[in-house]
């Protein structure tokens, strides 16, 4: 078993500048398990409502991912509803309606507790810390959070970060939890914390690469034709990441830092998909060969000989 995610899975309302999607699949989970699974296979814990439609968990199911962590619990789904603005990179929340995920107590399933990777994807500081509890085997522990956590629960949140070596954060959360807008300095408060290693997404812009050590690593976005719905691409991003870092850890390896850096490509590939359409349309319809095409895409995009020729 290699990797491990506790999360949202969500219904969302989302309306962007030239569209919108009501009751969509949605949430952090979900979108980081159909990321991740293109890479290994994925179990997730989390809670859902009475009001998720079974169709919903059959799309999950169909994709290389284990529901028995999942709990249906009697009461309302977790509902969010966002509203992009036109540059795509900002969006407003318009509501979060935690329903069943205010009191989710979870409960990891023994075959989960000693995953490779343990994603804490977004979600309730205090869950993602019992999950942390409950999955001793663990080799690797990796944190997502987002500002509705930084703002409610920001001592839980802290002592979360302080259990985990991988932090994945958006910089203008990163910006609001340290107090500070220079990322470097920024990202060493989560080191002097005690993670090795900062992903800072930056949208549409790509993601940074920062290690305790000084290494840094810098990968520009895919670049689309078209974005329909960046909703749950900071998610996808993860799942690319990890996913990736997980299938270099079942082939016996330690992950290097040169690993990171691919895995950072990978990311970003994995949230550039999700763009693409509204809600998780397009991790539904993504082959093997999409996803590695997009990867030598990216590198000759940004690939430059170091060498100037003489004139
Ligand atoms: P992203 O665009 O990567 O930030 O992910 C958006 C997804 O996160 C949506 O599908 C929401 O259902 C989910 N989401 C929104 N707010 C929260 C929250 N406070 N905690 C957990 N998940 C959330």
């Amino acid at each position: 078993v290699s990797i491990t995610v506790v999360g949202t899975i969500g219904i969302d309302s989302i309306g962007t500048p030239f569209g919108h999607a009501d009751d969509a699949l949605g949430g952090s989970a979900s979108y980081f398990a159909l990321a991740a699974a293109n890479f290994q296979q994925v179990n997730i814990v989390a809670v859902v409502g009475s009001d998720l439609p079974d169709a919903a968990l059959d799309l999950l199911r169909a994709s290389n991912i284990d529901l028995n962590g999942i709990e249906r619990a009697n009461g309302k789904n977790f509902r969010w509803g966002g509203r992009y603005h036109m540059d795509f990179n900002t969006r407003d929340t318009l509501f979060t309606e935690l329903g069943v995920l205010a009191t989710f107590d979870p409960k990891v399933p023994p075959s989960y507790a000693s995953p490779d990777i343990l994603f804490l994807a977004n979600l309730t500081p205090t869950v993602q810390a019992s999950v942390i509890r409950q999955a001793p085997g663990t080799r690797i522990r990796v944190l997502d959070t987002m500002n509705f956590w930084i703002s409610n629960t920001r001592d839980d949140l802290t002592d979360v970060i302080r259990q985990v070596q991988v932090v994945i954060i958006a910089e203008d959360e990163l910006r609001e939890y340290a107090g500070m807008s220079n990322l470097r300095k920024a990202a060493q408060t989560i080191f002097d914390l005690g993670p090795s290693l900062v992903v800072i997404k930056q949208g549409s812009y790509g993601a940074l690469l920062l290690e305790k050590s000084g290494a840094y690593f810098a990968a520009p976005a895919f670049p689309l034709n078209d974005v329909v719905d960046p909703t749950g691409a900071g998610d996808s991003f993860a799942g690319g990441f990890l996913g990736y870092l997980a299938s270099v850890m079942a082939k016996g390896g330690v992950a290097q830092f040169v690993d990171f850096k691919r895995a950072l490509l990978y990311g970003n590939i994995l949230g550039s998909f999700t763009c693409e359409a509204f809600g998780v349309e397009r991790l539904l319809h993504l082959s093997r060969e999409d996803i590695a095409q997009r990867y030598y895409q990216l590198i000759a995009f940004t690939h430059i000989e170091a060498s100037v020729p003489s004139a």
